[in-house]
């Protein structure tokens, strides 16, 4: 057996399969591997007259592999990465690149990079979106770690990425776990975008009466304009796919209770450690959990009172559906700025913090295609932060700014409409309510300081005099 394969394929489920033959499309040769044996038989047959090694011991797949080794592993995160990290080492030898390309926690990763290093093992974390089609034709990649093992991984993965006019979308985003954490964010801001598409279905559905064709076409205009992104055409599309198993269609049939895995609250958690406030983003991680538990909402419907959603085309009372659709765009185009204002400036408390250097210019670039969030704004958000890079938060940038300033009636309209009817838009009215909180000059918070002051003297300041002050409120009337 030849000894000489360029890099190592590590799990052959969705994404290692896929992403193995876009590896050998690119004239790369390399060596596969997976803890069952069956996969790893199917992908040989399958990729018949290439230059693979199908390996069915870690032995063999370590022994087929050019030094120093790449591994790419795209195993399941957690305990799958584990049992794939303990099988390997054994065969691993000073200066080879061991690659986490699945979702992983960043802070599991630089754990790992730490252990890992002992031995001289370049341990990194890369992520990867686009899901199978990606994988298989040009994904997103944001890689993490040593650079050095980047510049030794760049000429394998720029080939391989998603080919964009701005360039592959991968590029080297940080130190330690800087991949998997922007690959985190991704996630995060694509909960965001999910469940504000989902929202806009819901009030265009339930207040508007669009049926499922009038969605498609609502979708499929939209998907033409600045809305343009993965997210929006597949919905469009997902309008039109009629059940397989039984009468109209598919998207009727499907139970409304979303899963996770867990990206998006990892996300939460990493914002609420660093003061972040990603108030769309939570909202659509909340979104999902309420809706996962159906048996409990079917209860509590017959107890909580509120209108009916039966009747919500009431509320429409004379504004017509073309401009229902009209300000269900503008409200979704708004929102999603929100929701990427929050993840971006996320990227950038987290950089500090860490110290990753993340380059937010750049990160927007690599997302343009091949990833589930790419979208034709984003071309506008890395001209927003490549124009100016200590711009505090992206609906500060000018052109952006103003597109928010126009989508205002529209944006109010639906939440004010929905909020009538009883239909929860947790990030549509998130995104709308941060915005406000951002503009607005005079919060409520003065209160909320005179209420920690008085139970807890957490002390307060005042606008009129510099000092920290503590009033006995009780005994002040
Ligand atoms: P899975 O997460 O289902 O993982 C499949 C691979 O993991 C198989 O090789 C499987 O081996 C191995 N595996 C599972 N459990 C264990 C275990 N306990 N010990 C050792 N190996 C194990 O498949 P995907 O390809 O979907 O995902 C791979 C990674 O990529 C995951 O981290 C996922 O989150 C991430 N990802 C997935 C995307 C997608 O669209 N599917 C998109 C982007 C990232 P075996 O066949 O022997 O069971």
């Amino acid at each position: 057996m030849t000894t000489e394969m360029d890099i190592g394929v590590a799990g052959l489920g969705v994404m290692g399969r896929n992403l193995a033959l876009n590896i050998s499309d690119k004239g790369f040769s390399l060596a596969v591997y997976n803890r069952h044996s069956d996969p790893v038989k199917a992908f040989a047959a399958h990729a018949q007259g290439r230059e693979v090694a199908a390996c069915t011991t870690v032995e063999e797949f370590t022994r087929s592999l050019k030094r120093p080794r790449k591994i790419l592993m795209l195993v399941k995160a957690g305990i799958g990465v584990e049992n794939t990290i303990a099988a390997l080492k054994p065969h691993l030898q000073e200066g080879d690149i061991l690659v986490d390309a699945g979702n992983e926690h960043f802070a599991v990763t630089e754990r790992r990079e730490r252990e890992l290093s002992a031995a001289g093992i370049r341990y990194f974390g890369m992520g990867v979106s686009g899901g199978e089609l990606g994988a298989r034709n040009g994904p997103s990649m944001m890689p993490g770690g040593e650079r050095a093992a980047y510049e030794a991984l760049a000429p394998i993965l720029t080939k391989i990425a998603a080919q964009h006019a701005d360039g592959p979308c991968v590029a080297y985003m940080g130190p330690g776990g800087a991949g998997h954490y922007v690959k985190m964010i991704h996630n995060g801001i694509e909960y965001g975008d999910m469940q504000l598409i989902a929202e806009a279905y819901d009030v265009l559905k339930t207040i508007g009466g669009l049926s499922n064709d009038e969605l498609a076409e609502a979708f499929s205009a939209w998907n033409e304009g600045e809305l343009e992104s993965y997210l929006v055409q597949i919905t469009a599309h997902i309008f039109t796919v009629r059940d397989p198993e039984g009468q109209g269609q598919l998207l009727d049939a499907i139970l409304d209770a979303s899963s996770m895995k867990g990206t998006g609250t990892w996300t939460v958690e990493d914002a609420a450690s660093l003061n972040a406030a990603i108030p769309t983003i939570a909202s659509a991680v909340d979104a999902r959990v309420l809706s996962s538990d159906k048996a409990g909402r079917l209860r509590i419907a017959k107890i909580l009172a509120g209108p009916d959603p039966k009747d919500a085309g009431r509320v429409l009372a004379g504004f017509d559906r073309k401009a229902l659709i009209d300000a269900v765009r503008d409200a979704l185009y708004a929102s999603k700025l929100c929701s990427y204002a929050q993840g971006m400036n996320l990227l950038r408390l987290a950089s500090r913090e860490r110290k990753w250097n993340l380059d937010l210019p750049e990160i927007a670039r690599i997302w343009q295609d091949g990833c589930i969030i790419r979208a034709r704004l984003l071309s506008r958000i890395k001209a927003a932060f490549a124009g100016d890079p200590e711009l505090p938060n992206l609906l500060l940038d000018p052109s952006l700014a103003k597109d928010l300033a126009g989508r205002q009636t529209g944006w109010r309209k639906v939440v004010a409409l929905a909020a009538e009817a009883g239909i929860p838009t947790l990030a549509t009215s998130a995104s709308l309510s941060y915005y406000d909180t951002l503009r607005r000059e005079r919060l409520p918070a003065n209160l909320v300081q005179a209420q920690r002051d008085f139970f807890g003297a957490h002390t307060y300041k005042r606008l009129d005099r510099e000092g920290d002050f503590h009033t006995d409120w009780s005994a002040t009337s």
